[in-house]
């Protein structure tokens, strides 16, 4: 989910790679590593920054490749830290993703091979190196290997005695750079942009062998040839993959953000999950209330969690604001479980909710994206979203994420507590896998969202309504049009409208609806006839083409059962970008905002 970068060339590859660890620093990251490969591999880690990476000092090697980590599977150490070697140490690989069958294949290699780390990724140097063991060359060793990994990953490969790099993609991307005398290698182009602009991007499924002069690709076994195209990007458009802000570059990382979330966690039949919780089953049986507690975006996917939570797992949940709670109203500890939900896993209101309530005896639960964060040491266990890193001060793929995480949780504590239907997790389950799909459809759909956005941004006044699971999103949607544009937006439960705030209903207010199938379109319906009759121009974010000739303006979004409202909270992401955008707004770091908020 992070960096990869690699160079093969004439000059010490030492020098190359570090800087080209720096460049991918802006991407956030727990760990980094290099590893240098000529007569013999040297590995260099560190658990903290590029900088106290020692750039290696063997001038004569002029291959190698390098690694910032955002950790998957085991703590953020230097141990944990890529690259990964075989028994040997002959054999180095770095990867981004995650492999999904690593369990099965580190019990099958256990007994003949020694491992070092927690990670996921460490299974795959020792098959290399059992492939390896039958004199084929590296490039079959690598194609070897892949064949018996599930999952997602970028890798780069170097082994002793072997020539050059090999590199392998399924789904996490990976592009070649070509110099003068000089590959490269990169996970975006940002990780060799000083030195060429001359690229060529792997598709899933290449296998590729990288020398200084040459590239062989190689796709299901058989010689593909790929383009080499020339990047039209400075260094600093390529660090956000060419859009124009981290924000927009985040929004379109959804679909893999949400394929990573649930990768190796629902099993194929869509009948069960595996989130790897230790909480005991007799405890997750034994609660009587869920008390969730979060700030901001986090809170809105609590409140859509409640919603999952009540209807499938049997049981109550209330939803605290972080800064406000207190454990208390005669609970019984032992029946009521904490849930702290949190992105970067410091939010300091959130770890003092969470403290609040271990004092008190309960038991918690973290869901966060940040491996070795505080709250997994202080919480009894922790789920992870899997988001990878993000920069933009605004959430966005964190929270479908967290919502896609949530879903998952609800699963599991049905089937524990014996409360959901077969039909019911299937729904749900499937609903989750057609997620990334959908968003997709929203992504691509990006142009209508825009030019929507751009007839409405002269407004300072915007009201979101939707009711169920459509509420949550309508308080995230308002929330994100409000960080980014400054603009007053407010988010409400439908129902609640006529009950106080249609008062400030004017033709100068759009009204955003929340028309989804999970969020009882019908009867919102009802109340955007309340505003249009107070002359309110109204978008409806609905996959229902009935519902379109109630409104002045819709986004259509694809069916997706359950989370369609997550897929409609895509499509607001866009709209909210694309008005701060005619607005010439600070989108990354919007006025007095800080994207971890480590204060009380
Ligand atoms: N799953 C791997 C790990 O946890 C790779 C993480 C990454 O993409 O940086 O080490």
């Amino acid at each position: 989910m992070c960096g990869i970068t690699g160079y093969i060339g004439t000059e010490p590859a030492g020098r190359i790679v570090h800087q080209g660890l720096k460049n991918l620093e802006y991407r956030g990251y727990d760990s980094a590593g290099i590893a240098l490969a000529g007569e013999t591999v040297s590995v260099y880690k560190t658990e903290g920054e590029v900088d106290e990476l020692p750039v290696p000092a063997q001038n004569d090697v002029a291959c190698g490749i390098g690694h910032t980590r955002w950790s998957t599977h085991g703590e953020p150490t230097e141990t944990n830290a890529h690259p990964h070697t075989d028994c040997s140490g002959d054999v180095a690989v770095v990867h981004n993703g995650i492999i999904e069958n690593y369990e099965e294949l580190k019990a099958a290699l256990r007994d003949q091979h020694i491992f070092k780390s927690d990670t996921d990724t460490e299974v795959i140097p020792h098959l290399i190196e059992n492939h390896l063991a039958d004199d084929v060359s590296l490039l079959t060793a690598v194609q070897r290997t892949t064949a018996q990994l599930e999952g997602s990953f970028a890798i780069a490969v170097t082994a002793a005695g072997h020539d050059g790099v090999v590199v392998a993609r399924e789904d996490s991307p990976l592009l070649v750079g070509h110099g003068e005398n000089a590959t490269f290698i990169g996970s975006d182009a940002t990780a060799f942009i000083e030195h060429t602009d001359q690229v060529t991007y792997l598709e899933s499924g290449d296998i590729a062998r990288l020398t200084r002069e040459d590239i062989e690709i190689y796709n299901a076994g058989e010689p593909v040839t790929r383009e080499i195209e020339t990047l039209e990007w400075d260094a600093e458009a390529a660090g956000k993959s060419g859009y124009e802000h981290y924000m927009l570059k985040e929004i379109h990382e959804q679909p893999r953000a949400l394929r990573q979330a649930i990768s190796g966690r629902i099993d194929e039949l869509a009948t069960s999950v595996d989130l790897d919780i230790d909480l005991p089953a007799e405890y997750l049986r034994s609660i009587e209330e869920i008390q969730i507690v979060a700030c901001g975006t986090s809170y809105h996917a609590g409140l859509y969690a409640k919603e999952l939570l009540e209807a499938h797992a049997g049981v109550r949940v209330t939803v605290h604001i972080a800064s406000e709670y207190e454990f208390g109203g005669d609970r019984d500890p032992w029946r009521t479980m904490v849930v702290a939900i949190t992105q970067s896993g410091e939010t300091a209101d959130t770890l003092s909710a969470l403290r609040n309530a271990k004092r008190a005896g309960a038991r918690t639960l973290a869901v966060t994206n940040t491996l070795g964060s505080t709250v997994t040491r202080d919480a009894d266990d922790t789920v992870f979203i899997r988001a990878g890193p993000e920069i933009g001060v605004a959430a966005t793929k964190t929270f479908v994420s967290q919502v896609a995480t949530a879903t998952l949780l609800t699963v599991h504590l049905g089937q524990v507590r014996q409360s959901i239907t077969s039909q019911t997790t299937t729904e749900l389950l499937e609903s989750l896998r057609d997620l990334p799909g959908a968003v997709q459809q929203i992504l691509d759909r990006e142009a209508t969202i825009k030019d929507a956005a751009e007839t409405y941004a002269d407004s300072e006044s915007f009201f979101y309504i939707g009711r169920q699971a459509g509420y949550p999103v309508a308080l995230e949607s308002a929330l994100k049009l409000k960080e980014i544009s400054y603009d007053h937006a407010e988010g409400f439960a439908a129902g609640e409208l006529k009950h106080g705030p249609l008062a400030l209903v004017t033709p100068e207010t759009p009204v955003i609806a929340l028309l989804t199938n999970a969020s009882a379109a019908e009867k919102t319906l009802n109340n955007v006839n309340e505003v249009e009759s107070r002359g309110a121009p109204v978008i409806g974010v609905t996959s229902d083409p009935a519902a379109t000739s109630h409104v002045d303006t819709t986004f259509d979004i694809p069916e997706c059962g359950p989370l369609e409202p997550v897929v409609a909270n895509v499509a607001l992401q866009l709209f909210a970008y694309y008005v701060a955008d005619a607005k010439d707004r600070a989108i990354d770091k919007p006025r007095n905002l800080a994207k971890s908020v480590t204060v009380e």
